[in-house]
């Protein structure tokens, strides 16, 4: 039995290429659209030499509760109830919504480890977003951008750490 790693955040904080990068392989579809990932949503990845067993969840669920964060609730809740390990994603340049916070403190309640990554840091832009996301209170935020492969390998290394 892998390990589990869950990817959680809000619709179109990154997630899926997030995912594709960890993976390593296109296996979830990316797009503009929020919350579109209809593709694969779990694979096995190599990180650091750990084989892991990736979940990618998607933003929105049919049926869906009106607020966001109630749709990220439920789009999240079974993966991370079955993950070891939840990557946290915000966006960098959008900056900390409120959504985001509320996610953070459900998020804290669920006792499972959580890594905080805030991609989309590439460039001067995201520097001040991946800083503002200390105010989660979940510790220092991983500053990466997925679409451009910067701070993969570190992340790599504290994802292996927490395994
Ligand atoms: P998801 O809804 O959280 O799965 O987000 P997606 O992975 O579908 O990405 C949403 C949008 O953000 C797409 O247009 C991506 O190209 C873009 N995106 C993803 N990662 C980055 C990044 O590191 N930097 C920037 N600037 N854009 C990104
Ligand atoms: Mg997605």
């Amino acid at each position: 039995q892998l390990p589990v790693v869950a990817v959680v955040g809000r619709p179109n904080v990154g997630k899926s290429t997030l995912f594709n990068r960890l993976i390593g392989r296109r296996r979830a579809i990316v797009s503009d659209e929020p919350g579109v990932t209809r593709d694969r949503k779990e694979g096995e990845a190599l990180l650091r030499g750990h084989r892991v067993r990736l979940i990618d969840t998607a933003g929105l669920e049919e049926a869906a509760p009106e607020t966001l964060f109630g749709r990220m609730r439920a789009s999240s809740e079974q993966g991370i109830a079955q993950a070891d390990l939840v990557l946290f994603c915000v966006d960098a340049r959008s900056g900390i919504a409120p959504a985001d916070a509320h996610f953070a403190n459900w998020l804290r309640r669920q006792n499972r480890p959580v890594l905080l990554v805030a991609n989309k840091a590439e460039g001067r832009a995201g520097v001040q977003g991946a800083y503002d996301a200390y105010s989660l209170g979940l510790g220092t935020p991983l500053a990466v951008s997925a679409e451009h492969g910067e701070g993969m390998a570190d992340l790599m290394s504290v994802i292996a750490e927490h395994l």
